[in-house]
C-alpha cells in the first residue's frame, strides 16, 4: 500500500519543532523577584533536557509524578516539557487551594518529587511532613536564594539540580497514549477528581487550538498567558506556542492591572488569554489611568461566562477581538470557541455582536450533544436547553484513580452545564446545573441576569442566586459589588433589567456586598455567595415578611 511514516505525537516533539524551527522565538518572563528574565526556545529546548536527565539521574521510574506548585515562568515551561517528555508525568498543583486539599492532591496523585516557587515556600513548609509520598523537593531558583533557614531536608535549588546535566539527551520514543500531565478539578463539591491528559490528547489539543477559528497562534504571535499554568495547562498555551514557534511571555506573579498591562505594552503582545475576572483589574485599570493597547489584537476569555460588556469594551474602545471559549478540566480544555462563520458574517451588526457572546460552536475534535431528563437528544435552535455532553479525542475518559465507574454515558461525557445550541452549532451556556434557578416551573439563567448587572455603569461584579420562595420555588436574586464611587441603589438597578428579560425573570431584590467569593481559578464561587452573611441576613428578613403576612 505504500503508507506513510509513523512518528508518535509525543510533547518533547513540539519541543525539538521550536528547538528547530524556531530556536530564537523568545520567552520573556517578569520573575518573582521583580526583574525580566530571556531567552528563547533553544535555551528552553537545552534546559528541558537537562530537567529530562535530572529526573534520570533521580532513577525516577517512567510514569512518575512531578509535581508544581509555580507561577508562569521559563522554568515552569522547562519542566512542562522535561518532565512529560522523559516519560513521567507533570502534575500542575494550583497553590490557592486550601493547604489540606493540596496534601490531599499530592497524597492521591503519589507525587515523587515536588517543584515550587519561593513564593511557596511557606505553603510547602505546612504540608511538606504529610505528603507522604514525596521523596524531593526543588525550589524554583538559583542556590544563592535558598533560604538559609530551611527545614524542609534534601531541598534543592533548580539551577543546582539542572545545572551539571548533560543537554545532550535524546527524548525517548514510546507509545503517545502514555500519561503526560495531571490536572485536578477545583473541586467546589467534594474532593477534588484527577484528569489525566496523554501525549496523544495534548498535541491534537494543540493542533486544534491553533486553528484559525480557535486561537489562529501564529509565529507572529507574541502570547500572553495570564491563565495559570496550574489551570488546565495555561489552556495547551505552552504546548500550542511551541507548535507555532510563537513568542511567550509569562508574568509571574504580577497579575494586577498595571503589571499586566506594562508587560503587554513591553513585549507588544499580540494574543492572551484569561479568565473574565483578571481581564477586569486590566479594563479597570485601563479605565482609570485613560490608557489604550497599542499592540493587543486579539484576545480568549472563558473558564466562566464573559459579560457581553467586557467583550464591547474590548472592541469598541480598544478594537481586541474577544473570542469566548469554553471548557473544563475534563475537556484539556478547549471545547468550542466563538468566532463567526462566512454566513454569519453577513448578518447584521447587533446579530453579531449577540452571536460573539455565546460560548461558540465545537472545533473539529470535540463534538457535542444537549439531552433532557431522559437523555434524549434535543433540537438545536437556540432555545431549548438542556444537559450538555461532549466526546472527543480530548475529551477525558476515566478519571485517574477514581473509586467511581466510568463517568461516560454511552460514550459521552455529562459536563455538569446547561446549554442551548442553535441552528449554526453554536453553544450557549445559560448555567451549571446546580445552579439553575426554577421559579414556577421555569428556568431562569442566572448567566444571563448577570450579564445584564454587569452591564450596567456602576456594577463592578454580579451573582445571581436562587433564594426559597413558597409560592414559586425559587426567586432571583442579585448580589452586586458596585464600583468604586458609584452611587446605584436597588431600584435603579432593577429598572435596568426592564426590557431586557420576561417580567418574572427579573430579580426580585439586590443585596449589594464588598466583595464576590472567588475560587482558586478566579471564578465566583456560588456556594460561597449564598452563605455570605448580607445574604443570609436578606433571607431571614423575606421569610420573616413571608411569615408575617401569612
Ligand atoms: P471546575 O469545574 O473545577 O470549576 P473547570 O476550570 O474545569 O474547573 O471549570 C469548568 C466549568 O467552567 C464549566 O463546566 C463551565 O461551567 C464553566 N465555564 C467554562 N467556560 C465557560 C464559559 N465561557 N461560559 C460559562 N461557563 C464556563
Amino acid at each position: 500500500m505504500g503508507l506513510m511514516q509513523q512518528s508518535p505525537l509525543l510533547i518533547s516533539s513540539l519541543l525539538d519543532h521550536a528547538e528547530r524551527h524556531h530556536g530564537d522565538s523568545e520567552i520573556v518572563s517578569r520573575r518573582i523577584e521583580g526583574d525580566i528574565h530571556r531567552y528563547h526556545w533553544r535555551d528552553a529546548s537545552r534546559r528541558a533536557r537537562q530537567v529530562a536527565e535530572a529526573l534520570n539521574a533521580w532513577q525516577l521510574p517512567l510514569s512518575a509524578r512531578v509535581a508544581t506548585l509555580a507561577w508562569n515562568g521559563y522554568r515552569h515551561l522547562e519542566l512542562y516539557f522535561g518532565v512529560s517528555g522523559s516519560g513521567r508525568v507533570l502534575h500542575t498543583i494550583n497553590p490557592r487551594l486550601h493547604p489540606d486539599q493540596i496534601t490531599w492532591i499530592v497524597n492521591h496523585a503519589s507525587d515523587q518529587v515536588l517543584c515550587f516557587d519561593l513564593t511557596f515556600l511557606p505553603l510547602v513548609h505546612a504540608i511538606y511532613e504529610k505528603c507522604k509520598t514525596v521523596r524531593h523537593y526543588v525550589a524554583l531558583c538559583d542556590r544563592n536564594q535558598l533560604p538559609a533557614d530551611c527545614t524542609i531536608e534534601g531541598l534543592i535549588s533548580y539551577e543546582d539540580w539542572i545545572g551539571n546535566q548533560s543537554a545532550s539527551y535524546h527524548w525517548p520514543q514510546f507509545d503517545e497514549n502514555a500519561a503526560s500531565s495531571l490536572c485536578y478539578t477545583s473541586g467546589t463539591t467534594g474532593n477534588p477528581k484527577a484528569v489525566m491528559y496523554s501525549h496523544r490528547s495534548t498535541l491534537l489539543h494543540a493542533y486544534g487550538a491553533a486553528l484559525p477559528d480557535s486561537m489562529a497562534l501564529s509565529a507572529r504571535d507574541s502570547v500572553l498567558p495570564v491563565v495559570p499554568m496550574f489551570h488546565v495547562n495555561a489552556w495547551g498555551l505552552p504546548y500550542t506556542a511551541a507548535l507555532t514557534g510563537s513568542k511567550l511571555v509569562f508574568p509571574g506573579n504580577a497579575l494586577d492591572g498595571q503589571s499586566v498591562y506594562q508587560l503587554m505594552e513591553q513585549e507588544a503582545v499580540t494574543f492572551a488569554a484569561g479568565v473574565p475576572t483578571v481581564w477586569q483589574l486590566l479594563l479597570n485599570h485601563l479605565e482609570r489611568e485613560g490608557l489604550r493597547f497599542s499592540s493587543l489584537k486579539r484576545t480568549v476569555i472563558g473558564g466562566a461566562a464573559c459579560p457581553p460588556a467586557m467583550i464591547d469594551t474590548f472592541y469598541e474602545q480598544h478594537g481586541v477581538e474577544v473570542i469566548h471559549a469554553w471548557g473544563m478540566t475534563e475537556t484539556s480544555p478547549l471545547g468550542s470557541l466563538c468566532t463567526p462563520k462566512n454566513k454569519t458574517l453577513m448578518r447584521a451588526t447587533n446579530e453579531q455582536v449577540k452571536l460573539r457572546c455565546k460560548q461558540g460552536r465545537a472545533l473539529f475534535g470535540v463534538d457535542f450533544k444537549i439531552v433532557d431528563d431522559d437523555g434524549c437528544e434535543l433540537q438545536w435552535d437556540g432555545k431549548t436547553f438542556g444537559d450538555l455532553y461532549v466526546k472527543g479525542s480530548w475529551v477525558i475518559r476515566e478519571y485517574f484513580e477514581a473509586e467511581d465507574q466510568s463517568p461516560l454515558v454511552d460514550g459521552w461525557f455529562p459536563t455538569g452545564d446547561v446549554a442551548t445550541i442553535d441552528a449554526d452549532g453554536y453553544l450557549q451556556i445559560t448555567d451549571r446545573s446546580k445552579d439553575v434557578i426554577k421559579s414556577g416551573g421555569e428556568w431562569i439563567s442566572s448567566i444571563e441576569i448577570e450579564n445584564i448587572a454587569m452591564a450596567h455603569p456602576s456594577v463592578q461584579s454580579a451573582a445571581c442566586i436562587a433564594v426559597k420562595h413558597p409560592k414559586w420555588d425559587e426567586r432571583p436574586i442579585v448580589v452586586v459589588v458596585g464600583k468604586p464611587e458609584a452611587t446605584l441603589d436597588r431600584n435603579q438597578l432593577l429598572q435596568f433589567f426592564e426590557g431586557k428579560v420576561a417580567k418574572w425573570q427579573i430579580p426580585d431584590d439586590v443585596v449589594f456586598v464588598k466583595s464576590i467569593p472567588l475560587g482558586a481559578t478566579g471564578k465566583m464561587l456560588k456556594a460561597k455567595v449564598r452563605e455570605m452573611s448580607e445574604v443570609l441576613a436578606y433571607c431571614k428578613r423575606v421569610e420573616a415578611s413571608l411569615e408575617s403576612k401569612i
